[in-house]
């Protein structure tokens, strides 16, 4: 059994959908949970759940945010171990469609946002000689999608980011590792137009789509000590939609 007892986790877009399953997760695996995402109300909901985690609000696009956030977290619970960068956004059209505005404000919210985070908790990190970054990108930054070109953009950069970053840390006992999902049934899936969701659903290999659960048990495996020696690496939880 996984036991993060007294280590704390910091857990962007935590609010809902896989960000709250994996705060959940590793809530239940006995981490001291921090809470972060803009919505102070649906946070607050998600910490009474939870049995009153601590929520830091914050729009993880922005440095002056993020760094006052996460240095209020460092002055309260003394340290982080464990940050899971979720936070996510999709704003799709085909490319001649699409608006510069939701060019830059899907790499700003998905890829911006973990140099500001991962900056933030290194030296903390650095200074107990320990530390798990797990940064959540998607199956679409592996193989495209129509529509998704900011999108993929986004999330194919977290892994550039993840490698580089692993090579970077790596002698501190630092882990910064991917996780990919696929097809996973959240609120930012539902607004997919149906046809595009059976679309997907016939090329998953396990033939179901994905539960937040699946993605969080992927989590918690790289946070814990069962993975020490997994860095840089990508691990797809796609149910075989992409191999
Ligand atoms: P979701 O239900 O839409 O939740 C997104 C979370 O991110 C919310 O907590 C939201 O809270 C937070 N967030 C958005 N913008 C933010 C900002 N600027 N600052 C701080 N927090 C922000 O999405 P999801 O489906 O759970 O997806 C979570 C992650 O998994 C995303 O990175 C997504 O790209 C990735 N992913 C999802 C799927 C899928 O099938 N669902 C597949 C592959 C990858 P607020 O709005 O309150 O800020």
């Amino acid at each position: 059994m996984i036991d993060l007892t007294g280590q704390v986790a910091v857990v962007t877009g935590a609010s809902r959908g896989i960000g709250r399953a994996i705060a959940e997760k590793l809530h239940s695996a006995g981490a001291d949970v921090v809470l972060v995402a803009r919505n102070q109300a649906l946070l607050k909901e998600t910490s009474n759940a939870m049995g009153g985690a601590m929520v830091m609000p914050m729009d993880v696009s922005s440095a002056d945010e993020v760094q006052v956030g996460f240095r209020k977290i460092i002055q309260e619970k003394g340290k982080i171990d464990i940050l899971v960068n979720n936070a996510g956004i999709t704003r799709d059209n085909l490319l001649l469609r699409l608006k510069e505005e939701d060019i830059q404000r899907v790499l700003d919210v998905n890829l911006k946002s973990i140099f500001f985070t991962s900056k933030n908790v290194l030296r903390p990190m650095m200074k107990q000689r320990k530390g798990r970054i797990i940064n959540i990108s998607s199956v679409i930054g592996l193989m495209g999608n129509s529509g998704q070109s900011n999108y993929a953009a986004s999330k194919a950069g977290i892994i550039g980011f993840t490698k580089s970053l692993a090579r970077e840390v790596g002698s501190r006992n630092i882990t910064v590792n991917v996780v990919a999902p696929g097809f996973i049934e959240t609120d930012m899936t539902a607004e997919l137009p149906e046809t595009v969701q059976k679309e997907m659903a016939a090329s998953i290999a396990l033939g179901r789509f994905g539960s937040t659960e699946d993605v969080a048990n992927a989590v918690l495996f790289l946070a814990s000590d069962l993975a020490a020696y997994v860095t840089g690496e990508v691990m797809n939880v796609t149910g075989g939609m992409y191999m």
